[in-house]
């Protein structure tokens, strides 16, 4: 992968050959890999994976973990169903993560990342405590296979997610940086919590959003085709290279079929006129 390479986010809900030519057909030969939580992470899929990959000349720069049961409908549906925070389905989240890094080092790949959903403020609380013993559990699994675990920003602010990292405290911790979230999550300017974070993040992705409308409580902000939103992705990319960052830049557009394509295609043509 070159530095700032452009890259496409994608889900593994086709068979690998298949969604790797539609992600190379957009014109990039990088990405990151998401799997749903009912995805196939037995050893004859990362087989299929990891030969589709070699196959076809295509990098990954991370695999994502998601989680049956997750909704991202509003602030507390978010609050109630997304990662780890969810009591009810830590352990099978667990166990899923766990299972997600064995199958992503058979494909070769360094990096795991999920949302881990939003991370209590008082460090004494009994969530706060068993997530950051959780976190602490899948670090060390994702360290046996050679790999970094990336946390998905925009939850909480960033002042907050740094005293996180701080507080788990392995050094494979790291953060993937999506800078709509903190826009849509309302959490703060993205380009000032990317100076905070700026030794941690590992991965971004490249997307963007308005703010959430005035007034209405628990609402979060509507997502918007690359350079349509608020995030103001020239100014984000040269934080990028200020900060000395040289993965790729991953571009996540979270809508479907023709409009995301759509959207995908000028993403690539913006983000090359800015790397
Ligand atoms: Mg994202």
């Amino acid at each position: 992968m070159e530095p700032l390479e452009v890259g496409v986010m994608f889900w593994g809900d086709a068979p690998p050959v298949e969604k790797i030519r539609y992600v190379k057909g957009l014109g990039v030969k990088c990405g990151q890999l998401g799997m749903a939580g009912d995805a196939d992470l037995s050893r004859p899929a990362a087989a299929a994976w990891r030969d589709a990959l070699r196959a076809e000349g295509f990098e990954l720069a991370t695999v994502f973990a998601a989680y049956t049961g997750e909704n991202y409908a509003d602030i507390p549906t978010v609050q109630r169903t997304v990662g780890f925070i969810p009591p009810a389905t830590r352990a099978e989240r667990e166990a899923r993560t766990l299972e997600l890094s064995d199958f992503t080092a058979v494909l070769g790949v360094k990096s795991i990342a999920c949302h881990i959903g939003y991370v209590p403020h008082d460090q004494n609380h009994a969530d706060y405590i068993a997530v950051r013993d959780m976190v602490r559990r899948v670090c060390d699994r994702a360290a046996g296979n050679g790999q970094t675990f990336a946390l998905e920003t925009g939850q909480e602010p960033a002042a907050t997610l740094k005293q996180f990292l701080a507080s788990v405290g392995r050094p494979n911790l790291k953060v993937n940086f999506d800078p709509a979230n903190m826009i849509l999550y309302g959490t703060g300017d993205p380009i000032e919590a990317l100076e905070v974070i700026r030794d941690d993040v590992v991965s971004v992705h490249c997307k963007d959003g308005d703010w959430p409308p005035k007034g209405v409580d628990g609402a979060l902000g509507v997502e918007q085709p690359l350079g349509k939103g608020a995030v103001g992705i020239p100014r984000f990319v040269d934080k990028l290279k200020e900060i000395g960052y040289t993965g790729p830049l991953t571009i996540e557009r979270e809508v479907h079929g023709e409009q995301q394509r759509k959207d995908i295609l000028a993403a690539i043509t913006l983000l090359r006129s800015l790397r």
